[in-house]
């Protein structure tokens, strides 16, 4: 009698874009509730680019405040794909549907999960750069820093190929000349032909651009340091600088990183430019982070499982604080009670890079972090307007400010819609 053979099934390498997939879309076909599985673009060699949106009830065109975790947009950091991951799992083995067998009880986080998915959705993009982690993990014809442009278009990965992603976005891209970022194709830090050439830095614009973060993570490896924004050498942040401070509060006290070293807030390590972190941060106003998290890519699971809980302070924290305040937020809509894009400015606050941080297209909704409780004038401009002004007390709390402009002024369409 022949025997028929069961077909083996074997689980995908760990890193790899089918494990990626598998994995997010294990979690949505789990937790069809609670979230969205969307492809927000594709790299240059055509890999998807994954996103979890997750949120209690969550919609296609939703009306909560969004906060973007994203990893690997350098491929060979794999472990950013596990740090930028732990956020969805807790998010969603902790939420109370379909509980994880496994799991810990854990009432202050199980609570806080909670309150998280309901009030904020959570854009998990684990992998920013597939063609980077893919030559990762198949040799190194090509730096796996970078991306898969062919770069001297011979039809070929070869070692001088890719950009840098985390030097191609279009805030100040090339600002500090060869220091910053290279102009050189061969380099490990090719910031692009131009500023935002790259497919893979498109989508993750594209994605900013409707969802206007605020907040954000950049999940990297190579050292253990907060960065807050800006990065960039001889260009001026916020006065407050709220993003710093904020920083600082995400990191004071923690235990020392697993692998030596303390978790402190930095402007940069070296010069950089073109990062995702600036660009949110100039763009949107986005409280944007990079964190590196591991000097090195831990690879047995215990230690993965260490540095990962060592760094999960930073993005449950930060959720909290945006969430108890001080912060501000609202929706600004003209008379006839359409979303209104326009500009949304804290007073108090200067800004030295003629930096215009806009409502949300699709509702006209707005997020600030506050630098500390205390007195505010929020100001909401739209063109040929006097602008509106509201003077607001804030605690430690999130206060909600909603602005009317008179008349029509809704052009009802937006340039972005979300993805998906
Ligand atoms: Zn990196």
């Amino acid at each position: 009698m022949p025997l028929v053979s069961q077909p083996e099934v074997v689980e995908p390498v760990r890193y790899s874009e089918e494990w990626v997939h598998k994995t997010l879309s294990d979690w949505h076909a789990r937790y069809p509730k609670l979230t969205r599985l969307v492809s927000i673009g594709r790299s240059h060699e055509g890999r998807p680019l994954w996103a979890l949106a997750i949120g209690k009830n969550i919609r296609r065109r939703d009306s909560r405040p969004t906060i973007l975790i994203n990893g690997a947009h350098h491929g060979v950091e794999t472990f950013s794909i596990d740090l930028a991951l732990d956020a969805a799992e807790v998010l969603l083995l902790r939420s109370g549907e379909q509980p994880a067998t496994t799991l810990r009880p854990d009432p202050t986080l199980d609570r806080k999960v909670r309150r998280w998915l309901k009030e904020l959705v959570v854009w998990c993009v684990p992998v920013v750069n597939p063609d980077g982690v893919w030559t990762s993990l198949h040799g190194f014809q090509r730096s796996g820093r970078k991306n898969g442009r062919d770069n001297n278009d011979n039809g070929k990965p070869d070692r001088g190929d890719g950009v840098d992603l985390n030097r191609n976005y279009p805030f100040r891209w090339g600002f500090l000349a060869d220091k910053g970022s290279s102009p050189l194709p061969d380099s490990a830090y090719f910031r692009g032909p131009a500023a935002g050439s790259e497919p893979e830095t498109q989508a993750m614009m594209r994605l900013a651009d409707s969802e206007h973060f605020a907040a954000s993570l950049s999940f990297h490896t190579g050292n253990v340091t907060v960065l807050a924004p800006y990065t960039i050498d001889n260009v001026t942040s916020p006065s407050p600088n709220e993003a710093w401070l904020v920083a600082e509060e995400l990191t004071a006290g923690l235990p020392r990183h697993p692998q030596g070293k303390d978790i402190t807030v930095r402007r940069n390590i070296y010069p950089v430019d073109g990062t995702d972190q600036d660009y949110l941060r100039g763009q949107f106003g986005t409280l944007a982070l990079l964190v590196e998290g591991a000097r090195r890519d831990p690879t047995q699971a215990d230690a993965r499982r260490q540095v990962t809980l060592a760094m999960r302070p930073i993005w449950t924290r930060l959720f909290d604080r945006y969430l108890d305040g001080p912060s501000v937020f609202g929706v600004v809509r003209d008379g006839k009670g359409h979303a209104v894009s326009a500009e949304v400015r804290i007073v108090e606050q200067t800004l030295n890079e003629q930096e215009r941080w806009l409502t949300r297209c699709r509702d006209g909704h707005y997020d600030r972090f506050l630098p500390g409780p205390g007195q505010y004038t929020v100001q909401v401009s739209v063109p040929g307007q006097a602008p509106l002004v509201r003077q607001i007390t804030v605690g430690k709390e999130r206060v909600r400010v909603d602005f009317t402009v008179e008349g029509v002024v809704s052009s009802g369409r937006c340039p972005s819609e979300p993805p998906g």
